[in-house]
């Protein structure tokens, strides 16, 4: 069944991957499991990070699948150290967003706030380069995520701009889950909203959860017997927000039951939740308070089905809706019992406060947004691609920033001997990796303190801050020594690399009559073409001097 590794090709572990995200979010932690055993040879057989990053997030999900937590976090941070090495795009917010809902699903609250601002982020940059399944999965799980974090207004959010994205493609089935899951989020919002009293953003939300599942019924597809019964829930529960409370009933007593008969754990509690609220809500509008005993024992049930699926906010909320509905029906014994419960198991997610959760993670995603794109900004305007050294601009602001003349200071103008034959004969790529090559050279041997930049083509610059004529003339000749001496055989050039080097130095004391840094530059130059003419792998400065071990 599972194709071999050697024949595997990258489509062929896209489908391994959509799949297991699909079982993922299901309730069907043996469903995951048999899909991650298929899908294990060929991810551990795959070495691009972005593919090294799936294999541990994985592997962190299915630790938890099997209530190993120590392996589990040793998976999440794995999978961060080999997203580092990817590219910031749609799929690496993916990635951050799976692991976000990994590291909530473990009760480390903060470590998935991280993660999903990190996603959150990416995602919102990675707009720009179009709608992708990527793309939508990573608002998906983000959703999920924040939902779990209890920051419903931003699962809220995500689940809307992944229905977005997701409308743009051409995937019914993605489309139809998108909105299963706004309408879910919707009504989960809604529930919040009601319970603070706010009725008219109760109604609203509750309307457009109801919409929402009417916008999935109307697609062409045919979702999974689960997902469909999810659906009901969500649609009835949505209702009895809108004030429909009896008309709901009948709906949701029929998904309850078949939920019943077919679902998983988490579904059957998600169930009995939704069927609880609505007997509560009716006993209340029926005789005014009270609570109903049918309710109380769903809660409990629920409780139990979310504590074994690993749902510790549901958890929480059935304790403290079991507290306040046997409180309503007048027994404190029991409602004491269970709001003890609540308190010993609001661990620090809840002490936190989850306004004080939103807030950062608007505010530091604003804030981590602003250093990228400095960061980025300050690369692109002063580093040059090819070797990672400072470019032109920015030797010459260093250089419009130095005292020349007030201090001492020696540039050394390097060119590479011949290059153009580099090119000519092997090939513009391998030009290239002899600039890289000598540029590492460059900085792996010159003094600490001196900077070198790449000025342009194959000339590079060295600024010797406080080097006198010698000084330089000893440190530059090391620098034109260690290129001549590094290995070049692998390159197949025409002949080994070498470089020429003009020095020019500016003695401290001529403050009458200050020298310009462009002055010094072209003197150096000057002394580089006399070293090219004297025969090229050589360092010349003024008078004609060279390094001690110029040929
Ligand atoms: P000389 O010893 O006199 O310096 O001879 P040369 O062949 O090195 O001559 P010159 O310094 O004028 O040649 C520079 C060449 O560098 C010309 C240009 O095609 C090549 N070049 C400039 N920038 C790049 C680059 O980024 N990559 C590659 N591969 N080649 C470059
Ligand atoms: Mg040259």
């Amino acid at each position: 069944m599972t194709p071999g590794p050697a024949r595997l090709t990258e489509g062929d572990l896209d489908d391994a991957l959509w799949r297991l995200l699909s079982v993922s979010d299901r309730d069907d932690p043996a469903a995951f499991a048999a899909e991650h055993d298929r899908a294990i040879e060929a991810l551990d057989a795959a070495t691009e990070p972005r593919w090294v990053a799936w294999r541990h997030a994985l592997a962190a999900r299915r630790a938890l699948v099997d209530g190993d937590r120590e392996a589990a976090a040793a998976g999440v941070s794995a999978a961060r150290d080999a997203l580092g090495r990817c590219l910031p795009g749609a799929q690496t917010a993916l990635t951050l967003a799976y692991l976000a809902a990994v590291e909530v699903a473990a009760d480390h609250v903060d470590a998935a706030m991280v993660l999903a601002i990190d996603a959150g982020l990416l995602a919102e940059t990675a707009a720009a380069d179009g709608p992708s399944r990527a793309l939508h999965q990573a608002h998906l799980w983000l959703s999920l995520a924040l939902g779990a974090l209890d920051l419903e207004e931003l699962a809220v959010a995500q689940a809307l701009q992944g229905s977005r994205v997701a409308d743009q493609l051409p995937g019914v089935a993605d489309r139809w889950r998108l909105l299963q899951l706004c309408a879910q989020q919707h009504a989960e919002l809604a529930q919040t909203l009601h319970r603070r009293g706010q009725v008219e953003p109760t109604r609203e939300l509750a309307g457009a959860a109801v919409d929402l599942a009417e916008a999935a019924r109307a697609l062409d597809w045919e979702a999974e017997p689960a997902d469909q019964d999810l659906l009901d829930v969500v649609q009835a529960w949505a209702m009895a927000g809108c004030g429909e409370v009896e008309d709901a009933l009948g709906p949701m007593r029929r998904a309850h039951k078949r939920v019943h008969r077919d679902g998983g754990t988490w579904l059957r509690g998600y169930a009995d939740l939704v069927l609880a609220r609505l007997l509560s809500r009716l006993a209340r509008t029926r005789s005014g308070g009270g609570h109903d005993a049918e309710a109380t024992d769903l809660l409990v049930d629920a409780a139990g089905a979310f504590a074994a699926t690993g749902d510790r906010r549901r958890y929480r909320q059935c304790l403290l809706e079991l507290g306040q509905g046997t409180a309503a029906m007048g027994r404190p014994a029991e409602a004491l019992h269970w709001l003890e419960a609540y308190r010993a198991d609001t661990g620090r997610a809840h002490a936190r406060g989850r306004e004080l959760w939103a807030e950062m993670f608007v505010r530091r995603s604003r804030l981590r947004e602003a250093e990228r794109q400095t960061a980025h900004l300050r690369r692109v305007a002063l580093e040059d691609p090819l070797t990672g050294l400072g470019n032109r601009r920015s030797a010459e602001r260093r250089l419009g920033g130095m005292r020349v003349g007030a201090e001492p200071v020696s540039l050394a103008v390097v060119d590479i001997d011949r290059f153009k034959a580099v090119n000519d004969d092997t090939s513009h790529s391998h030009g290239d990796e002899v600039l890289r090559r000598v540029a590492e050279l460059l900085r792996e041997h010159s003094r600490s303190g001196d900077e070198v930049y790449r000025w342009a083509g194959d000339e590079f610059l060295v600024v010797l801050p406080t080097a006198t004529e010698a000084q330089a003339l000893a440190a530059v000749d090391r620098l034109r020594a260690a290129v001549a001496g590094a290995h070049w055989g692998d390159l197949q050039l025409p002949e080994p690399v070498t470089v020429s080097i003009g020095v020019a130095t500016a003695p401290a004391a001529v403050e009458d009559e200050p020298l310009g840094w462009r002055s010094l530059f072209d003197t150096a130059d000057l002394h580089l073409f006399t070293a090219k003419r004297g025969g090229r792998n050589r360092v010349r400065a003024h008078g004609g001097r060279g390094g001690d071990d110029a040929p």
